[in-house]
């Protein structure tokens, strides 16, 4: 076992996760009884967007701009060069890159979805078709917007929820070449690939499917565009999970990946725990097509609308990238949870993926139609039961059409993020525990009806309520069961 392990054998045979940091600042947390935690969901609308965290226990909510920071990256803050052009801390930040995208030429911008808007305006045009392994809801959006057509050609394995394939987040080869005999390559703009694919359970793609992808792209001249947001958990799937990648180190794996892709782009709210962004090439033409782009909408090329601040804290969480104890640490807690939920039979997604552990509403809940939010009310139940904050991502996240009808989700999914470094494992524990009980007293849960339905992204906004008395119901079960205890 190497020295890098993120777990531990106890006597029992039993592999733990371990914490391999200490903690030295803390921020206090409240678990407030179970009658204050109602009246917080009725105030919020049944939506856990609308909480406040002064009522929150474990905020699961999402990993974006919530890891923890190293001690090196807040003391990197104090050292920020404070300049309109031409700070010394942008160029840490640069050299960061390159030395572990393995990408010479860097634009700054100020979150992920800024690289997806210069991107798709210097080169999607009206018409064209994206391919790619699956969409995130900025991208997605981003693209159409300027008149692209994407595809997710994700294998059959990825979404299936209960599954022991290690690289659901591969794109099915068949798919992309019949993609390109149809529409001719000079229609694709470019092929697009998500490490650790988000929305489908963050779950990785394999260097071979990438190889295999690279290949068809150089062999149809068609650009390769990687999105790294969760890149660090996807090569440490690779390590864990690729046998010909087993002894190489995390830096070695990021160049590889990399180097078949002609733009690299990230959210650094995700790879390096501050906000930020950026976009990296090694081809001159590809860079000056967004140079003036990134000017004209994020700031001057030495900070792309971000603090210098966050700059320097980002040049210092993108090396702790290649660090194996880093990277390991939200994916062996996920794992943990996964796998213990899955021996108690709660429905999961698996194998255990980056970024969150993803229940299965669909069959937590298969008493609760889909037109009633299974996802909503299971996000809303397990907040009423146990203070922890998951988001819905199943039909609330999709959209109403045109004849009124919602557009229901491929997945009904509640997740629970697991931020780098963050939770304990006591607390991880917690939510196991509480997430069984709710599984056991799981017909007590209703659904969810819309009181207050906005027009575009109703999950942030809306407001709901529950479709008969049953959290009433719940926590009279929970107060049976636990007495005073939270
Ligand atoms: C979060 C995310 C984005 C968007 O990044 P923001 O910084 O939130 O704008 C893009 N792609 C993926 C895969 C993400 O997870």
């Amino acid at each position: 076992m190497s020295n890098n392990s993120p777990t531990v054998k106890f006597c029992n045979g039993q592999q733990i996760p371990i914490e391999l940091h200490k903690v030295r600042i803390v921020q206090k947390l409240h678990l407030r009884p179970i009658d204050e935690r109602f009246q917080a969901i009725q105030k919020g609308g049944y939506n856990t967007f609308l909480l406040n965290t002064k009522d929150i226990f474990l905020d699961m909510l999402t990993d974006s701009g919530t890891n923890a920071m190293s001690d090196n990256q807040v003391s990197a803050m104090l050292q920020a060069d404070d300049a309109y052009a031409g700070s010394q801390s942008y160029y840490k930040m640069e050299e960061a890159l390159q030395e572990v995208f393995g990408k010479q030429l860097v634009l700054p911008v100020h979150q992920g979805r800024a690289a997806e808007n210069i991107i798709s305006q210097a080169f999607i045009k009206q018409g064209d078709i994206i391919p790619m392994n699956y969409h995130f809801t900025t991208t997605k959006a981003h693209m159409e917007l300027n008149g692209g057509t994407i595809f997710e050609i994700f294998t059959d394995e990825g979404l299936v929820i209960k599954s022991s394939n290690p690289f659901k987040g591969n794109i099915d080869i068949a798919k992309l070449q019949s993609l390109i005999t149809q529409y001719g390559a000079e229609k694709v703009a470019f092929i697009r690939m998500e490490a650790s694919t988000n929305l489908i359970g963050g779950q990785p793609f394999s260097i071979q499917n990438m190889r295999e992808v690279h290949k068809i792209a150089k062999e149809n001249n068609i650009l390769m565009v990687l999105d790294a947001s969760l890149i660090g958990e996807n090569a440490y799937f690779i390590k864990q999970r690729e046998e010909e990648f087993k002894q190489s180190s995390i830096q070695d794996i990021l160049l590889t990946m990399c180097g078949m892709a002609d733009i690299v782009y990230f959210s650094s709210r995700k790879v390096s725990s501050t906000r930020g962004g950026g976009i990296c090439t090694n081809n001159h033409d590809l860079y000056m097509k967004m140079r003036d782009l990134v000017t004209l909408y994020e700031g001057f090329l030495t900070y792309g609308g971000m603090s210098i601040r966050e700059i320097e804290a980002m040049a210092v969480g993108l090396r702790e990238t290649l660090d194996e104890t880093v990277i390991c640490q939200s994916p062996s807690f996920i794992k943990y949870a996964v796998d213990e939920l899955d021996a108690l039979g709660v429905p999961v997604v698996t194998p255990a993926g980056a970024l969150g552990c993803h229940v299965d509403a669909g069959g937590f809940l298969s008493h609760v139609p889909q037109k009633e939010y299974p996802a909503g009310a299971l996000a809303a139940a397990f907040y009423i039961i146990s203070g922890c904050r998951g988001m819905e991502r199943g039909t609330i996240s999709s959209v109403r059409l045109e004849n009124g009808e919602d557009l229901l989700a491929d997945v009904e999914l509640l997740r629970l993020a697991f931020p780098r470094r963050v939770f304990t494992l006591s607390q991880t524990m917690f939510v196991v525990d509480r997430m069984n009980w709710l599984f056991k007293n799981r017909e007590l849960v209703g659904g969810l009806r819309f009181v207050e339905e906005p027009k575009v992204l109703r999950f942030f906004n809306g407001r709901l309520e529950p479709t008969s008395d049953w959290p009433q119901k719940l926590i009279a079960k929970f107060k049976q069961d636990f007495g005073d205890s939270l």
